[in-house]
C-alpha cells in the first residue's frame, strides 16, 4: 500500500467497503484512477462492537435474472455476466449456480407491492409469476413454467398450495456468498493499486476543491470526488438526508442432519408469494463457518423501521429478532418444507435499506459527492453493476434517471 501525505488529494474516495462500495472502488481503480476505499472490517465481537455493521455478513443471497421488475432484472443480468471474471481474477469463489424457483398464485396481485416504491419490496410485483416470466423472456433467461404438481414432481420435498404454480430459472441463477463477494472485490481493489483503509468515516465535507473525509482515527482523506456507499448508515454522513427507510429483518435458520442434507440436496433458491401470507425467500442448504448446514428463510416485508444508527447497530447485535416475524417465517417454512418442522432452529438479524423509489439510489447529491445506496433487500446479486454505475457517476457519465436519489 502506498502511504500518502495528509495533503494528498486522491482522484476518488469510496466510503463503505460493503457490496456496493467495494464494487465501485474496483471499477474506479481498475480504470486507472487513484482510489481510497474506507472499509471497516466485519466485527469479530458483534456484541461489543462500536462501529457500523453491514448487510452482507452472511453466506448466501439469492441470485437470479427473473424479477417482476425489468430494471432490477437488467441490473442483475449485467452483474451476473461478470461473476466469473471476478472469481478468476480474485481467486475467491462466491457464485453457486443451481436454480431459482418462484412460487405464486396465478393472477394474484399483491396490491401492497404493485409498484416498487415507498419502502415496500417489489419482489411480489403485479402477478409475480406472469410478470417474472415476461421479464425473463425479454432478458432471454432460461425459465420453465411449472404447475403445482410440476413443482412437487421436480422438488418432492416441497408442498406448494393447491392454487399455486411457478417457474424455475436454471443456472447461473442460484446463490452468491455475499461475504466472499465483498472479499473478492476488496482483493481486486488492492490489486489495482488502491489504498484500502480499515476505518469508519465520521464526517464527509464537500469542500471547495475536494471532499474531505475524517475517519474515526482522525485520518483525513481528501479526494476530488467521493462515493458514499455506507449502506444502512449512509444518512448519518449526509447533511441533507436521503428518503430511506432502514427495516429490521429476522431470519430463521433450520439446521440439517445428514438425512435432511441428502433429501434437500437439489433444493433451489426460492421466493414464495402466497395469497394468504407474507412473501418469503428461502436459501438451499449452505454450510456456515460453524461447520453446520442450514436452510434459511426470511420474510420479505415486515414493517419494523430503525430510526438511528444506534438502533441499527443494536438490532445487528441482538440475535433474537422479532417474535412475530420469526413465528411467521417458521410457519411458512414448515408449510412449504414439512420435513423441516422438527429441525433445530435459531434466528439471526439483518437490515434492509429501502428507498422511496424501490431502486438503488445512484446519483450525485452535491458537486463532488455521489451515492450508491439502497439494496432494497435484493441488491447483493446486482452489486457489481450498482457499484459500476456509482463509478460511472463519479466519472461524469449519465446514469438511468430511475436510479436518481430522492431526499427525505
Ligand atoms: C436478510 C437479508 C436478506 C437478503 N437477501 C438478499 C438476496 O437473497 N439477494 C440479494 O441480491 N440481496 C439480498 N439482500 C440485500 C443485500 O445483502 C444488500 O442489498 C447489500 O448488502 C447492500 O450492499 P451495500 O454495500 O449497500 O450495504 P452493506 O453490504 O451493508 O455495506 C455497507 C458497508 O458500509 C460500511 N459503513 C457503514 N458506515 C460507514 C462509515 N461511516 N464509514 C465507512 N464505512 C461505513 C459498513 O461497514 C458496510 O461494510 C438481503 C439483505 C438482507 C439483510
Amino acid at each position: 500500500m502506498t502511504v500518502y501525505g495528509p495533503n494528498h488529494i486522491f482522484d476518488f474516495a469510496v466510503i463503505g467497503g460493503g457490496l456496493f462500495g467495494a464494487a465501485g472502488a474496483r471499477h474506479l481503480a481498475e480504470a486507472g484512477h487513484e482510489v481510497a476505499l474506507l472499509a471497516p472490517p466485519e466485527p469479530e465481537e458483534p456484541a461489543t462492537h462500536r462501529g457500523p455493521f453491514g448487510s452482507h455478513y452472511d453466506e448466501a443471497r439469492i441470485t437470479r435474472v427473473l424479477d417482476a421488475d425489468p430494471l432490477w432484472s437488467q441490473l442483475a443480468q449485467a452483474a451476473i455476466s461478470r461473476y466469473e471474471e471476478i472469481e478468476t481474477a480474485s481467486g475467491v469463489t462466491f457464485h453457486h449456480p443451481n436454480a431459482y424457483l418462484g412460487i405464486g398464485v396465478e393472477g394474484f396481485r399483491e396490491t401492497k407491492y404493485d409498484e416498487p416504491g415507498r419502502f415496500e419490496s417489489s419482489t411480489g410485483g403485479t402477478d409475480f409469476v406472469a410478470a417474472s416470466m415476461q421479464v425473463g423472456a425479454a432478458a432471454n433467461a432460461s425459465a420453465e413454467a411449472l404447475s403445482d404438481d410440476g413443482i412437487r414432481e421436480r422438488f418432492p420435498f416441497l408442498h406448494p398450495g393447491a392454487n399455486e404454480s411457478g417457474f424455475v430459472e436454471g443456472p447461473p441463477a442460484g446463490h452468491v456468498n455475499p461475504r466472499a463477494l465483498a472479499r473478492a472485490q476488496r482483493i481486486l481493489v488492492e490489486a489495482a493499486g488502491a489504498t484500502v483503509l480499515p476505518r469508519t468515516a465520521v464526517t464527509v465535507t464537500d469542500a471547495i476543491d475536494a471532499v474531505d473525509v475524517l475517519t474515526d482515527d482522525a485520518t483525513r482523506v481528501l479526494a476530488r470526488r467521493a462515493l458514499l456507499a455506507a449502506g444502512a448508515y449512509s444518512n448519518d454522513l449526509l447533511i441533507r438526508p436521503l428518503d430511506l427507510e432502514v427495516q429490521a429483518r429476522t431470519l430463521v435458520f433450520a439446521r440439517l442432519d445428514a438425512t435432511l442434507r441428502n433429501s434437500l440436496a437439489s433444493m433451489p433458491s426460492i421466493i414464495h408469494v402466497p395469497s394468504e401470507a407474507p412473501t418469503t425467500y428461502l436459501l438451499p442448504p449452505v454450510t456456515y463457518p460453524d461447520g453446520e448446514t442450514y436452510v434459511k428463510i426470511g420474510v420479505d416485508a415486515w414493517h419494523n423501521p430503525l430510526r438511528t444508527p444506534t438502533e441499527i447497530s443494536n438490532w445487528f447485535k441482538s440475535t433474537d429478532g422479532d417474535d412475530d416475524e420469526r413465528a411467521t417465517a417458521d410457519r411458512q417454512l414448515n408449510a412449504l418444507i414439512p420435513s423441516l418442522a422438527d429441525a433445530p432452529k435459531h434466528t439471526s438479524t439483518c437490515v434492509y435499506t429501502m428507498t422511496a423509489s424501490g431502486y438503488p439510489y445512484v446519483g450525485m447529491v452535491s458537486e463532488r459527492l455521489g451515492v450508491a445506496v439502497g439494496g432494497n433487500g435484493k441488491g447483493a446479486k446486482s452489486s457489481d453493476e450498482i457499484g459500476r454505475l456509482g463509478a460511472a457517476l463519479l466519472l461524469g457519465e449519465e446514469v438511468d434517471p430511475r436510479l436518481a436519489p430522492r431526499f427525505a
